[in-house]
């Protein structure tokens, strides 16, 4: 598997980077760590004639307790036994990202923006050719459900989850200035596999921010996958709960590795707080959410099991955290 050529651009500041996003009408993809992009370009996966490397801009570079640049190494935060003394959620996800060499390369925006997955889209050439291109890329028709029209390939990242649960809220820059809006809003809500971004293409992620509150929420993260040394999440639960004595005072749970988006279920966790946390409340909550996700037969492991997993997985997340209040 080889590269092809493509032009690369270094541009400097943000505005220089989303000027010349917008001259080159979607004919490029940004560059961070390329631990994601590079592989899809090897496979020919939608191959775009220019990168735009953000590796110059150095208002990307960076954390502090409340913001993260988008280009600041996932190995940066790893490293920084403060940050996840202070967010162990965001500790216990960015510990169990691939391997110590990804994360040295790999950014914390390039993780929030990570391709979507699927068994038929993150194939060779030839493999995707031998059996027939799919609507991801180069064909007409998905292999998972059969029709025409929607893509169900997976959002794998696993930070998305656990900077979720805290309140994140990422900054976009675009050629009409900046805004800021809450990082579950940045996955469409009714897209797909494909259309998976509530932003504009072009649009670039400048920073994470974390609320003042954020320490006060306690966190952890919990992830099913194959091979623990490596392996991208076939399930990711993150849950954050802040408690008054026994009773929950606030309690967020969010899941990736399930869907073409990962999900906030605050619909569900509401209606608990102010109550205890009691063994049978969380019983019941976890049968609802394995009850709301839908995954499909599209990664390694089956679509049945990841569901249950989710019950079990909630249960577990859940218990830690009580863990660290009675601690
Ligand atoms: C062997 C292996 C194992 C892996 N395991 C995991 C895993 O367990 N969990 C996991 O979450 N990931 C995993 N990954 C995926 C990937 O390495 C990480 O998600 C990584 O954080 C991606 O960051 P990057 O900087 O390399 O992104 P890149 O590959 O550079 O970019 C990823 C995407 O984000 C876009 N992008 C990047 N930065 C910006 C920005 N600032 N604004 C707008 N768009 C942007 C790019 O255009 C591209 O579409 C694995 C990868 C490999 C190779
Ligand atoms: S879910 Fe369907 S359309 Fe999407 S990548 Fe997989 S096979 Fe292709």
């Amino acid at each position: 598997m080889h590269l092809d050529p493509f032009e690369l651009h270094r541009p400097t500041s943000v505005e220089a980077t989303v000027r010349l996003a917008h001259e080159l009408h979607g004919r490029f993809d940004y560059l961070a760590g390329g631990t994601d992009l590079l592989p899809n370009y090897k496979m020919h996966l939608n191959l775009r004639p220019h990168l735009i490397a953000l590796h110059d801009v150095a208002e990307l570079s960076g954390h502090s307790p409340t913001r993260i640049g988008a280009m600041e190494r996932l190995a940066a935060i790893d490293e920084d036994a403060a940050y996840r003394t202070a967010y162990p959620v965001v500790g216990d996800a960015v510990g169990e990202i691939a391997t110590p060499l990804v994360r040295a390369s790999g950014t914390v925006g390039g993780n929030l923006l990570v391709e979507t997955r699927c068994f038929f889209f993150n194939q060779s050439y030839f493999w995707r050719e031998s059996l027939g291109f799919c609507l991801k890329a180069d064909g007409d028709k998905c292999h998972v459900v059969p029709q025409k029209e929607v893509c169900y390939a997976t959002f794998s990242g696993d930070l998305a989850p656990a900077l979720m649960v805290l309140g994140a809220e990422v900054e976009i820059a675009g050629p009409t200035g900046r805004r800021r809006l809450p990082l579950g809003d940045l996955y469409d809500a009714k897209g797909d596999g494909i259309r998976r971004l509530a932003i504009a293409p072009g649009e670039l992620l400048v920073a994470v921010h974390l609320p003042a509150d954020a320490g006060s929420w306690r966190g952890r993260y919990r992830k099913l996958r194959v091979r623990p040394s490596f392996d991208f999440p076939e399930l990711g639960v993150a849950v954050a709960a802040r408690f008054d004595g026994a009773r929950v005072q606030g309690l967020r749970i969010a899941i990736g590795g399930v869907e073409p988006r990962p999900r906030q279920f605050d619909e569900l966790t509401r209606p608990l707080e102010g109550g205890a946390l009691s063994d049978d409340r969380v019983r019941e909550l976890a049968a609802r959410l394995e009850r709301s996700v839908r995954p499909v037969h599209n990664t390694f492991l089956a679509p049945d099991y990841r569901r249950r997993m989710v019950g079990v997985y909630v249960r577990r997340a859940l218990a830690d955290v009580r863990e660290v209040r009675a601690g």
